[in-house]
Parts: structure tokens; C-alpha cells; sequence
């Protein structure tokens, strides 16, 4: 390797090295780069190498790693961020260095209440090290006291701050939910709010990686019905599935999770139309039409198919040689 990594690139580092056999590889290529000056995020490629390094069992390596990513987020931005001090404090318990590991965590404990990164990054360090207790005790402790700024901001919900506090709390709740279940607690209320918030947030991704497709057949009865084309781009059967593929492949860049496809119908959609002397269909039917089908129980086609799958358009054509070059 010897061009600049990108973010992307370092990110794909982190995720091959967790199922590498040879992780310490992949960091010391990470390191090389580091030291070559051929990353554009100097602190990420830092923190990345450090956590490959300590869950390479490197712990030597990661202190070391992890110390300059610090130092370069407090020169370069004034800020400590928790992500490579989490790893710090990890590499010293398994270094044997307990009491440096639990000064650094204090450190980290005061982040809780403030950065929506800490409560799950102090957990996860902590349960590793069989410390459960503790990260129940200092999660419980900031949960309470986010949880009674929420309160107090309950009465001015256009306060700037409002959302942050939020976040926050879902974050403790999360975190805490995470380490009780881990010590077999049973669950109290803040735990029942905890699965609650978190599968209405899977809901609401859930909204946003169904999208609505007509088959081929479909698409060109309902031409025959409303002449003019059935959704916003698409005068053509073949351009309402290129619009489909690009629509799907943009909300993959923004982070939508399990898209996939919902075939609908001509028939389907006909309900939603109104009918004024004649049968209309505009955009808010078909959003409607599309919305039912995002909750109804009709077979989804995940997407992205692999490359040598039959592609979701139903073209028995292979993705790779059908929809996935003509996005565009
Ligand atoms: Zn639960
Ligand atoms: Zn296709």
C-alpha cells in the first residue's frame, strides 16, 4: 500500500481486522501509513491502530497508539475525545497496569453526562475487565442526572439543548440496559424504557430502507390506467428501476440499514387513488399506497442481491449484468 487512505479506507482496515488472522499485519501497515504522512484523518488512523493493536494483544503497541491519538485530538481540536481513551484504559488492564486503566476511566467517567460516545465505550471497557458492577453503579448515576435535566427541559422543548439531552439518555439507557443484562439483573423501568426507545428507532430505519417497486408487469398496467408515469422518475419501466437502484444505493451511502424492495401493484395502488369523474393518482397516493406496504407483511427483496444473484428487478437477469452497472 502506498497511496493516501481515505477515512473509508481506514474503516475497512477495522472492519478486516476483526476477522484477520493476521490483525498485527493490517495495523503495521495502518502505522506505516501514519508515519508517512498518507492519512487524511490522523487521530481516527491513530485510534483505529490502536484497537487493532489491543485486540491483537498488542498492548504495548496500543498504549502507545492510543496516547497519541489523545495528545493529537487535544493539540489539534482542544477536546478529549473517548474513543481512543477507552482503548488507553483497555491496553493498560491487559498490560496489568489496574490502577493507571481506572484513573484513565475516571476521566472517562466525568464524559458521561456530557459526550453521547462515553456511556457505551466505558461500559464495554469495563465489562471486559469483569468491573460490571462499577459500570452499573456509573451509568445508573449519570442516568439519573441526564435523566433529570430532561426533566427540567421537559417545559421548554424548543431549548437548543433539548435534543443533545436526549441523545444522551438514550445512549445511558442503552449502555446500562447492556451491563445489567450482563450481571443477570432482572429489568426495571429505565430498562423497559431502554427496549422501548430502541425499537422505535429500529422502526423508524426500518421506514426509510423499505421502498416501493413496481414489477415489470405491474408498472406498465398501471401505465395503462393513469397514463402518465406512475411515480416522480420513470416515464419507462426500465427507467423506474434504474431511478429504483440509484435511490437505494444513495440511502446506502447515508447509512440505511436492510434496504430492500416491496413489490407493489397496479391493483394495490388504484386503492389509494381518488376518483374525481376519473380515477387520479398523484405523489401523496402513492406515498400512501407505498406507506402500506412498508407495513404490511408482504415479501421484502433485500438489497442489494449479490453480484452472481438473480437482480431484485425480477429480470432473471444476473444483478451484476442488470441493474447494479445502470445506476447513474
Ligand atoms: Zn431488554
Ligand atoms: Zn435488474
Amino acid at each position: 500500500m502506498s497511496g493516501m487512505l481515505s477515512t473509508e479506507d481506514i474503516d475497512r482496515i477495522a472492519e478486516e481486522a476483526i476477522d484477520s488472522e493476521t490483525p498485527g499485519a493490517l495495523a503495521a501497515s495502518l502505522i506505516d501509513a501514519v508515519e508517512q504522512g498518507r492519512v487524511a484523518d490522523l487521530g481516527y488512523a491513530l485510534t483505529v491502530a490502536a484497537e487493532i493493536t489491543c485486540d491483537a494483544g498488542d498492548a504495548e503497541t496500543s498504549i502507545t497508539l492510543a496516547e497519541r491519538a489523545i495528545e493529537f485530538y487535544e493539540r489539534s481540536e482542544g477536546t478529549f475525545v473517548c474513543h481512543p481513551a477507552a482503548i488507553r484504559a483497555d491496553a493498560l488492564f491487559q498490560a496489568g497496569r489496574d490502577e493507571d486503566a481506572m484513573t484513565q476511566l475516571s476521566a472517562l467517567r466525568a464524559r458521561l453526562i456530557e459526550d453521547p460516545d462515553a456511556p457505551m465505550l466505558v461500559g464495554d471497557v469495563l465489562v471486559a475487565n469483569g468491573l460490571a458492577e462499577i459500570a452499573e453503579e456509573w451509568l445508573t448515576e449519570a442516568l439519573d442526572e441526564v435523566l433529570r435535566r430532561q426533566d427540567e427541559l421537559e417545559s421548554s422543548p424548543s431549548d437548543p439543548n433539548y435534543d443533545d439531552v436526549a441523545m444522551l439518555a438514550f445512549e445511558l439507557l442503552q449502555a446500562r440496559h447492556d451491563v445489567r443484562h450482563e450481571l443477570g439483573l432482572p429489568h426495571d423501568d429505565h430498562d423497559e424504557l431502554a427496549d422501548e426507545l430502541l425499537e422505535n428507532l429500529e422502526e423508524s430505519l426500518e421506514d426509510e430502507s423499505l421502498l416501493m417497486f413496481l414489477p415489470q408487469r405491474e408498472y406498465e398496467e398501471a401505465l395503462r390506467r393513469w397514463p402518465e408515469p406512475v411515480v416522480d422518475h420513470g416515464a419507462t419501466w426500465d427507467e423506474h428501476r434504474a431511478a429504483t437502484e440509484q435511490e437505494l444505493r444513495l440511502r446506502a451511502e447515508h447509512g440505511a440499514l436492510r434496504l430492500a424492495v416491496v413489490p407493489g401493484s397496479a391493483a394495490g395502488l388504484a386503492q389509494f387513488a381518488t376518483v374525481d369523474g376519473t380515477e387520479q393518482l398523484d405523489s401523496d397516493a402513492v406515498q400512501a399506497y407505498s406507506d402500506s406496504l412498508a407495513e404490511s407483511d408482504l415479501t421484502e427483496i433485500s438489497w442489494p442481491p449479490g453480484r452472481n444473484d438473480p437482480c431484485w428487478c425480477g429480470s432473471t437477469s444476473k444483478y451484476k449484468k442488470c441493474c447494479l452497472p445502470r445506476e447513474h
